[in-house]
């Protein structure tokens, strides 16, 4: 019994990285009361960062020494880790840095990772302080898993990596619109999604994917009720009858043509300035032109025409995207395209889009599988309304909505036919146009407890 130092593991030490500015702007406030004791009392030694500014903790996990720390937390929400995990990639050791263990505590307005560590550790679903409460037990227990990543490019050529989601039309518009009230803290969402059903927009678009089609037995896994019975009763068989009705057999629907043919280069885009429509050069920003596109005149004073922050960085490092061919390029011939009329369109690789929108309740952390939902235009603004609330339990599929469809896949590739809007990457606006993707599978480390 008697105390021998040197024979006890080294306590964990953790990068705790803070947005002061993330959800209510009471991160610090927190970080003080819940957190650090927390972390005290578990014998874990941190180092406190405050975020000065945007891109501050994508520059300072670039140049931190990998071998000091056992973990990277991010206090904030969703956005702050895609920082965390591009400054990670933009390094030269990109290969070791990406397997850091990466963590988060719940401090911002959209807290989706959290919801889905929180769900997977078999929590009843939590907002709040009660959700951050959990998150930093779990933080203290420290087990790490592998989770996928998907790499994302879009037209100028600039790749990123995503642990969370590819929005476009309804879902982003209301992640970027709401950001106005991000005092509300994740109520910023509910108000946002009114505010969107009231002025319902639809959008064209041509989307392509590469589908998994056996992946109705992996992504199966037993559901447990909880106690109280908040969280969705989804039972092992109807969730599989779902997802192969819902999802896969979606290849027995008329909705989708093959890619085969549309590979016709009478029907591929143009995307060029120039009238020549089967030109296979890859796209650039400079080139890719709506002009002949279809337009929405109600945009005019939208969100839309404010600019972007011009994207600095480029994610040159990562493993090759070997199954996409550059954007601009035709598909191969086991992708399906559905061009169509959307409301919106969402690739989602986690089980939870926010705290409490328990998305794609079949998603594990290294399913290996991006989670395509699209809604397709023609669904009544009541039908909508009754999907994303239904979604709070993961009930949603139960609504038999025809105009939602899943489908698990591997890659995909969105080519906008509307001229203005708004596509989102782990709910941070990227520029608008063509973009595609192809998941990664494991390429990062999670503490999830
Ligand atoms: P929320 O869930 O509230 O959106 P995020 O973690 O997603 O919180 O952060 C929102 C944005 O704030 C991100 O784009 C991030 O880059 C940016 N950011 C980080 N630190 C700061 C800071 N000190 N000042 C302003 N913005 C910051
Ligand atoms: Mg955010």
């Amino acid at each position: 019994t008697e105390f021998v130092p040197e024979l006890l593991p080294r306590a964990r030490r953790l990068m705790l990285l803070l947005n002061p500015c993330g959800g209510r702007g009471n991160s610090l406030q927190q970080c003080q009361t819940h957190i650090l004791p927390m972390l005290t009392e578990a014998e874990i030694s941190y180092n406190l960062v405050q975020t000065e500014r945007q891109n501050h903790a994508r520059e300072l996990v670039q140049g931190i020494n990998l071998e000091e720390w056992d973990g990277i937390v991010v206090i904030s929400g969703d956005g702050l880790l895609y920082e965390v995990i591009n400054g990670l990639m933009e390094r030269p050791d990109w290969e070791d840095a990406i397997k850091m263990p990466l963590g988060i505590l719940p401090c911002g307005s959209g807290n989706a990772l959290a919801g889905a560590i929180n769900y997977n550790a078999g929590f009843d679903q939590a907002m709040g302080s009660e959700l951050l409460l959990n998150c930093i037990l779990l933080l203290c227990r420290g087990t790490v898993i592998p989770m996928d990543m998907v790499s994302v490019t879009t037209c100028s050529g600039i790749r990123s990596f995503s642990f969370l989601s590819v929005a476009w039309g309804f879902i982003s518009d209301v992640d970027i619109e709401s950001e106005k009230y991000r005092h509300m803290g994740s109520a910023r969402f509910t108000v946002g999604t009114m505010v969107r059903v009231a002025s319902l927009r639809t959008y064209r678009g041509r989307l392509s994917y590469l589908p998994v089609l056996d992946a109705h037995r992996p992504i199966c896994r037993s559901i447990t009720l909880s106690p109280n019975g908040s969280l969705a009763p989804f039972q092992r068989s109807q969730l599989h009858r779902t997802i192969s009705d819902i999802g896969l057999c979606e290849e027995r629907n008329v909705m989708y043509k093959r890619s085969s043919a549309a590979l016709d280069t009478n029907e591929l885009p143009s995307f060029e300035t120039s009238p020549s429509p089967s030109s296979p050069t890859a796209l650039h920003s400079s080139s890719f032109n709506f002009d002949s596109l279809s337009d929405d005149p109600s945009d005019q004073d939208s969100v839309y025409s404010k600019d972007l922050k011009p994207q600095r960085h480029h994610q040159v490092n990562g493993p090759k995207d070997d199954l996409l061919p550059p954007l601009g390029q035709p598909l191969p011939k086991n992708w399906i395209i559905v061009e169509d009329d959307f409301v919106l369109v969402l690739a989602i690789y986690q089980s939870h889009l926010g705290a409490d929108l328990f998305t794609a309740p079949f998603s594990t952390f290294d399913d290996g599988l991006i989670h395509l939902f699209f809604v397709k235009a023609g669904i009544s603004r009541a039908a909508l309304v009754r999907l994303f609330l239904a979604m709070e339990k993961g009930t949603h599929f139960e609504t038999e909505c025809p105009y939602l469809t899943h489908i698990p896949v591997r890659a995909f590739r969105l080519e906008p036919l509307t001229r203005k809007g708004i596509i989102t990457v782990d709910g941070e606006r990227v520029e608008y146009g063509p973009i595609q993707a192809q998941l990664h599978k494991g390429l990062s480390n999670l503490i999830t407890g």
